[in-house]
């Protein structure tokens, strides 16, 4: 198939449309209008074959991640996604793989009403970027350096999933009845863009757990010159994690794992209570999982208040 088919085919499957696109697909560029009073939110993310998701994925599984992992970039700066672009790499012209890909691209930017405005199509290893972009009211977007010290920290969903099918993966574990379900999770994580928006304005802090809860708190810890102290007996796990692993495995994928992207985000104590409320009104629950205290770096305490040893501080490119 001829590049100008693939991305005819693209174009057919991700056809949402928005009337702040001025100009979308098939022009050098695209022309979008984003609204008065609002400041453009832009992050790019890619995913290589092998590294971000295992050889063998379903293509429309790489196509929905390819776009989650930007709309959760988004949603951990309190923005509302509008747009999307797709650089795709792919090894040959495969129009089955393709229209699959597109086709889980397309189902969760219809969720969101993301409309496609553009992309690059050349081949090589495969490998897919997609670069997102929405709006946050000026001023108030979500950012890692404001959390303080007494602010309470917490996490929304569960914790440790995808960590835990990436260990199963190729083991004889995966034919338990749990394997189905920790799986779904690192294929099709859901950004949290509902949540994003009840915390915009609200949190002091936030970002998305993309390469372990331990190092992206890190960041939020170095980046607002405190310190933050983890209940690691408070860490929110699913009925199949707990069905998977003893506690001790359990905490270590919870902490170091990574591939959640679910938000963490700290909130002074006294507006705690109000805002897990709208959380969870809005669908999406959040538990306290610790505090922001003086110093600096992340430490996890078991339920007695003893130190747990953080060997893996999660993923680390390059490392
Ligand atoms: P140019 O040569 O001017 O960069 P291209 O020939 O690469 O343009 O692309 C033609 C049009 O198709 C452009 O509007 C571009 O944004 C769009 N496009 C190319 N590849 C993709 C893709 N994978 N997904 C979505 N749009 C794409
Ligand atoms: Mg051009």
């Amino acid at each position: 198939m001829a590049e100008f088919d693939l991305i005819d085919l693209i174009r057919r499957r991700c056809d949402i449309a928005r009337a702040d696109v001025r100009l979308g697909i098939g022009d050098d560029a695209a022309v979008l209008a984003p609204p008065s009073g609002h400041e453009l939110v832009a992050c790019v993310d890619t995913l290589v074959a092998g590294v971000h998701f295992p050889h063998g994925t379903a293509a429309a599984d790489i196509g929905w991640k390819a776009l989650a992992v930007n709309l959760s970039d988004l949603a951990a700066m309190g923005a509302t996604p509008a747009w999307a672009l797709l650089a795709l790499t792919l090894p040959q012209a495969d129009a089955e793989f393709v229209d699959a890909f597109a086709s889980g691209f397309a189902e969760l930017a219809a969720a969101h009403h993301v409309a496609l405005v553009g992309g690059d199509t050349t081949s090589g290893p495969l490998a897919v970027a997609v670069t997102a972009l929405g709006f946050v009211a000026s001023g108030r977007a979500l950012r890692r350096d404001g959390a303080r010290v007494d602010d309470a920290v917490y996490v929304t969903g569960t914790l440790g999933d995808a960590a835990a099918a990436l260990r199963l993966l190729g083991s004889a574990r995966e034919a338990e009845p749990a394997f189905a379900e920790l799986r779904a999770r690192l294929d099709r994580p859901q950004p949290r863009v509902a949540a994003g928006t009840v915390l915009h304005g609200r949190a002091s802090a936030c970002i998305d757990v993309s390469d372990g809860l331990v190092a992206d708190l890190g960041h939020v810890a170095r980046q607002s010159g405190v310190a933050i102290e983890i209940d690691a007996a408070c860490l929110p796990a699913s009925p199949a994690l707990l069905a998977s692993f003893d506690a001790h495995e359990r905490i270590a994928l919870q902490l170091g794992g990574g591939d959640d992207y679910e938000l963490a985000f700290t909130v002074p104590t006294a507006q705690a209570h109000a805002l897990a409320e709208d959380l969870a009104r809005s669908g999406c629950a959040a538990t306290r999982i610790g505090r922001v205290v003086e110093g600096s770096g992340v430490h996890a305490i078991d339920a007695d208040g003893v130190p747990i040893e953080l060997s893996r501080r999660g993923w680390e490119h390059f490392a």
